[in-house]
């Protein structure tokens, strides 16, 4: 146990935190192009905010959230999704008394208790956005614009925009008599999960798993077709948008989303590159949320997205990052002179911005150099008694194995004008 870590985690290490980095660095760019502030919530909360925010009818209430009672009795859950906390933190800090919209991301860790396999973790971690207090159209097509403009950014291709509405309060209850008539004749053939589903919400049965309830629900009606004046009005008035932005996308009416408080707008968008776990990026509009956890009615939008599942097709396309923390320059010494000399050279490399190190465990030469190559650092300088009684350093480029001879104090002027692929 205490060098395992806990099942259904994973650690990013020192040798592939660089890929996270750079998806992190390309969230940050785009997300204040959009104009969308970072917000940071804790990561637990009250359970009562997630039992009213992502709703009692849900997997992650049902089964994965991840509960316990703190030393002063109150029962606090580890952050199963971004949009509670997020809703929660926009009414307590009464945002909406803000000029609206206020539009926030996030980039967070998120702990569901579920069977880990691939893309399907017990913490990942999810990019998300959400917007407050817009209820236009617009809105919803601007952040699926927001996550394809990423998807495009990093070079993923491939990916499939699923849009559905399921919806309002006005509507969705004449549709749920529709399916609940429909699906009361073949309760023998639903999961347990659906069965219970049936009378607490009977639209997330579209959205099993189970190939059982795949089947029966078919041929079920869709909400599509039970849609309100004025959900329909909405759910037209994104397609245009969608259009307008020349974005491809499918009318796909299994499209429910897991969570209660969805309204009008839902959206996946799916990858075939990573088998069955393929929703990278999902979402919604959610104007009951604030109002249901106690705010102001306020309308809502928003879209959570898995890092995990975003690395994983990257990985699956063939999409090679980047690694932006290598040395750009190494120093390989010989004695204590040098080893002295080269500390004092490095510094002042670092002061200027360079990516510099040096030898610290006084291995041979050659231990030094093969190190050197295994990070990839494409300029190696060699200090040793014979260059330093010239005052002078070898710098060998690894790539071509060429070597120069130098005077000690170009020695910076030489590796600034020799760094290949800065930005
Ligand atoms: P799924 O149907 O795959 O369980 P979900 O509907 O539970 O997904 P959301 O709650 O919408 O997923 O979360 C948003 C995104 O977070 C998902 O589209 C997915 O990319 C990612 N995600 C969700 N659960 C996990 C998990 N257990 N491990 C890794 N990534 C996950
Ligand atoms: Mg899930």
């Amino acid at each position: 146990m205490l060098t395992k870590a806990p099942k259904g985690t994973k650690d990013i290490l020192p040798y592939d935190s660089y890929k996270w980095q750079y998806i992190e660095n390309k969230i940050r760019y785009i997300t204040a192009q959009f104009g969308f502030r970072e917000v940071r919530t804790p990561i637990f909360e009250h359970t009562e905010l997630f039992e009213r925010g992502v709703g009692g009818t849900t997997d992650i209430v049902q089964k994965e959230m991840y509960t316990f009672e703190d030393k002063g009795g109150r029962s606090i859950t580890l952050k199963p999704e971004g949009t509670a906390g997020a809703a929660r933190a926009y009414i307590e800090n009464k945002l909406y008394s803000k000029p609206q919209p206020i539009k926030m991301y996030y980039l967070t860790p998120v702990f569901r208790y579920e069977r880990p396999q691939a893309g399907r973790l017990r913490e990942h971690h999810q990019f998300g956005v959400e917007v407050f207090g817009a209820d236009d159209a617009s809105m919803d097509a601007e952040i699926i614009n927001l996550a394809i403009t990423l998807f495009r950014e990093l070079d993923i291709k491939n990916l499939e925009l699923n849009i559905n509405s399921i919806g309002c309060p006005n509507c969705r209850p004449v549709y749920h008599k529709a399916l609940k008539e429909y699906l009361g004749g073949s309760l023998d053939k639903l999961c347990p999960t659906c069965n219970e589903r049936f009378s607490k919400n009977p639209l997330r049965i579209l959205d099993c798993k189970e190939e059982g309830c795949k089947k029966v629900v078919s041929g079920a009606p869709i909400m599509l077709d039970y849609l309100c004046d004025d959900c329909k009005a909405h759910f037209e008035a994104l397609k245009s948008y969608l259009k307008a932005l020349k974005l491809d996308f499918k009318v796909n009416p299994m499209i429910v989303r897991g969570l209660d408080y969805y309204t009008k707008t839902v959206f996946e968008i799916i990858s075939n590159n990573i088998g069955s776990q393929g929703t990278v990026c999902g979402g919604g509009r959610y104007d009951g949320l604030v109002g249901e956890c106690g705010g102001p009615s306020t309308p809502g939008v928003g879209f959570g997205m898995g890092i995990e599942r975003l690395l994983l097709v990257m990985e699956n396309q063939g999409i090679q990052i980047q690694d932006s923390n290598r040395y750009d320059a190494f120093f390989v010494t010989m004695g204590v002179n040098a080893r002295l000399k080269a500390f004092e050279l490095v510094d002042r490399l670092r002061k200027l911005g360079v990516k510099a190190d040096m030898d610290h465990t006084n291995r041979s030469v050659k231990a030094q150099f093969k190190y050197a190559d295994k990070q990839n650092a494409p300029l190696v300088c060699v200090l040793g008694e014979d260059e330093l009684k010239q005052d002078k350093i070898t710098i060998r480029h690894m790539d071509s194995g060429q070597e120069m001879l130098i005077p000690i104090e170009k020695v910076d002027q030489y590796i600034m004008s020799n760094l290949d692929g800065r930005e």
